[in-house]
């Protein structure tokens, strides 16, 4: 069966359906273009006056086939099959005959550059449709003729911002720039739109075959173009500190095809594009970024067997910053929400938060006033525990105290039916501890949500040593409903994600003692891909926050009687808090906080000298980086971590562990369990045993192994 189907109306009008069949969407890949090459063929029929290009499937086409990208070994691989594509695309548009994309769906990546290949594209006038290049989010670049195409179609400067952001672009905003010539309202409207551009372009041409063509707004040679090739791979280079090559490479493969003639430029790209697909960088993304996220997102952390849930109802105690963002993102959903606090004027406010983000979204124009009233109207605020009743789930996001934990838990359950989850939002508590106060610790677990809660796309579920597999299968299916990514942790000090993420900031603040400059470690975390660096972290998470959670653990393990090793750390954030540098939030940490933004404290060098020896950048940036991947690893090797998916997602989603990396375990992998022993073994003996590397990797290393899921 092909993956096209072809029907010549009694106009001429042949239409050509992408139904691949076997799988959910189109994808790009040899069934695919083996169809629209028949199609091609069939356009040579005297009695085909020009074609429709469109889908069967809900989607016009998702992008290119990741499972046949993941198969190739050699770079030839990739030249050839892009090579291949663009054969089959180039006869479509000069072939004589008017071809028209009459997208129906999400048009990305592959799909994208099957549409610039057509005369024109008209798609159907949906807000939520998507068109786009994200090829560059996991490492690649448009290989189908894309970096050829559509600077010729939309001018260099439009084109290199989609491919080397690869956001989407909705239908207004393609059509603005002219990637579309038309939007239709419906599906009927689409193909009559089509014919009737057919029935007017007899002779389509694209406007690149069309002699005299010129760039809109001109090519590599002209001056505004050299102007911004000048600044473009600086600036691109000063946000990913070389850490993406990819984006390096689209730039190149523009500009190089913005000197030479369309079937040049076309080879020059399928150069680029195998180097993208051959690089580690792309790997890690693929592995980690595709392949585990859709695991995730099917399930694979969830227990079998149990019927799948749904929140219609949902309390939350506490409408602080945590609360009121947690209430936001569930009535976004449709979830009505009742938001208890100890005053009418804190539930209000908490309730106020979603007032402000919407109105935000109304004035942009990305909500109506409808919209927003009817969310806000699913928010109840209140201080009347008997409102919870009916509640399927209640999430706990009161103060990080045990006691008023407890008390909240008593009191909401009293208004529970025996069925509900209670969930809480602790950053530290053990979950194990909290359900103590629990009628029902099977039906306790913990949803850690992070900070901005409407940002962040991460919540970190925590297993109690009683939660039941029912209740860990109705939080993961609350947090899948709200639209965010479950990962599965067990129960354990500091969870997963703020025990790694800790010791990044922490190795960093130890490098300061040891006579480090901070710009340079400031730097290296930079250069390392993290999002922020590990001096100007801790003073955004404040430092008074850090000391109060490494005493309570302190007290929790000299109670649980095990021994606690401070990290040396600490020792420094201690120094700044009794000097009230206790953070961002009173202006004073490492840095001084203004309105005009931050500087580094200059009586640093003070109180911690700047030794005239300084490491080289590559010891600070592996310190940085072994100092999570090895704690990562003794996750995994303790059972803290159910699942390699889980470690390497939470690390980038969570704290934003260097993405081209593919995670926290995948940095190991990556590296090779060999290679990553002997260069931890380094560093532990230069700055200590926390570098010791974990018995899991020294594993790996004597028996060839690595991080993997079943
Ligand atoms: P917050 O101080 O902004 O809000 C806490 C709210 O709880 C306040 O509105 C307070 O009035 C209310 N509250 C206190 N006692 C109460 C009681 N007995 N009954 C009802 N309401 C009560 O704190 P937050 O930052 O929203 O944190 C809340 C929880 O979430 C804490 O456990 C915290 O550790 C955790 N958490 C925080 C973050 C973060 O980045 N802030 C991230 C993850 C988890």
């Amino acid at each position: 069966m092909s993956a096209v189907s072809l029907t010549l109306g009694d106009d001429g009008t042949l239409v050509a359906s992408m139904d691949l069949p076997g799988r959910p969407m189109n994808v790009v890949g040899d069934a695919l273009m083996a169809g629209i090459a028949e199609a091609v063929d069939k356009l040579a029929d005297p009695a085909v006056k020009g074609m429709i290009l469109t889908s069967g499937k809900a989607d016009f086409c998702a992008g290119g086939d990741i499972d046949r990208m993941s198969k190739w070994t050699t770079p030839q691989q990739p030249f050839d099959a892009s090579m291949a594509m663009k054969a089959v695309l180039r006869k479509l548009e000069l072939q004589g005959k008017p071809v028209v994309a009459a997208i129906n769906g999400h048009a990305l990546g592959g799909g994208l550059e099957l549409a610039l290949a057509c005369h024109t594209r008209i798609a159907l006038d949906d807000a939520r449709l998507k068109l786009g290049q994200p090829e560059v989010k996991l490492g690649l670049l448009p290989g189908g003729g894309g970096t050829v195409r559509l600077p010729r179609l939309v001018g260099m400067q439009s084109a290199l911002q989609i491919m080397a952001e690869g956001n989407d672009l909705n239908p207004a905003k393609a059509l603005a720039m002219g990637l579309l010539s038309a939007v239709a309202p419906d599906r009927d409207a689409l193909m009559a739109q089509a014919r009737a551009w057919i029935a007017a372009n007899p002779k389509a041409r694209q406007p690149w075959d069309v002699p005299k063509f010129r760039f809109p707004g001109g090519d590599s040679r002209s001056p505004a173009m050299a102007q911004m090739f000048a600044i473009a791979p600086s600036v691109a280079a000063a946000k990913s500190f070389g850490n993406y090559p990819a984006i390096g490479h689209i730039m190149s493969s523009v500009f190089e095809g913005g000197l030479m003639d369309f079937d040049a430029a076309c080879m020059v790209e399928s150069r680029y594009f195998a180097a993208c697909c051959m690089s580690a960088e792309s790997r890690n993304m693929i592995g980690t970024l595709w392949y585990q996220l859709n695991a995730i997102k099917k399930g694979a952390s969830r227990p079998q067997g149990v019927a799948r849930s749904k929140v219609s109802k949902l309390g939350i105690l506490g409408a602080g910053m945590m609360g009121a963002g947690i209430a936001y993102v569930s009535a976004k959903v449709g979830m009505d929400v009742v938001l208890l606090d100890t005053t009418p004027e804190a539930a209000e406010r908490g309730k106020a938060y979603s007032q402000g983000l919407l109105d935000k979204a109304v004035k942009r124009g990305r909500s109506t006033a409808e919209q927003r009233d009817a969310l806000l109207a699913r928010i109840t605020p209140t201080t009347d525990y008997a409102l919870l009743q009916g509640c399927e789930l209640v999430i706990e996001a009161v103060f990080e105290d045990r006691a008023i934990k407890a008390d909240v838990t008593r009191k909401a359950e009293a208004h529970l039916a025996a069925s509900a989850v209670f969930a809480s939002n602790t950053s530290t508590l053990p979950i194990t501890g909290l359900a103590q106060a629990s009628s029902w610790p099977a039906h306790f677990l913990g949803l850690h949500f992070f900070s901005p809660v409407d940002k962040m796309p991460l919540v970190e579920i925590i297993v109690g040593a009683q939660t039941s597999d029912e209740t860990l299968a109705r939080g993961f299916d609350y947090v899948l409903q709200i639209g965010k990514t479950p990962i599965v942790v067990n129960d354990s000090r500091g969870f997963y994600t703020s025990r790694v993420f800790g010791t990044y900031v922490m190795e960093g603040i130890s490098m300061l003692a040891e006579g480090v400059h901070p710009r340079c470690i400031e730097m290296a975390g930079q250069q390392a891909g993290m999002p922020m660096p590990p001096l100007a972290l801790q003073d955004e998470v404040s430092l008074s926050l850090g000391v109060h959670v490494a005493d309570q653990t302190k007290a929790a393990m000299a109670e649980a009687g095990t021994a606690y090793t401070e990290h040396p750390g600490m020792a420094v954030v201690r120094r700044l808090c009794t000097l009230g540098r206790v953070g961002k939030k009173v202006g004073q940490g490492f840095y001084d906080w203004s309105e005009d933004g931050k500087q580094l404290w200059p009586e640093l060098a003070t109180l911690y000298p700047v030794a005239a020896d300084q490491p080289a950048q590559r010891e600070v940036i592996d310190r940085l980086m072994f100092a999570q991947a090895n704690e990562a690893a003794r996750c995994f090797e303790e059972g803290v971590l159910r699942s390699v998916a889980d470690a390497n997602i939470g690390s980038i989603f969570g704290w934003g562990f260097a993405p081209f990396h593919g995670g926290a375990l995948q940095f190991i992998n990556a590296m090779g369990a060999a290679a990553f022993v002997a260069r931890a073994r380094e560093l532990a003996s230069r700055y200590g045993a926390r570098f010791e590397p974990a018995a899991v990797v020294v594993k790996q290393a004597q028996d060839g192994g690595r991080f993997a899921d079943a």
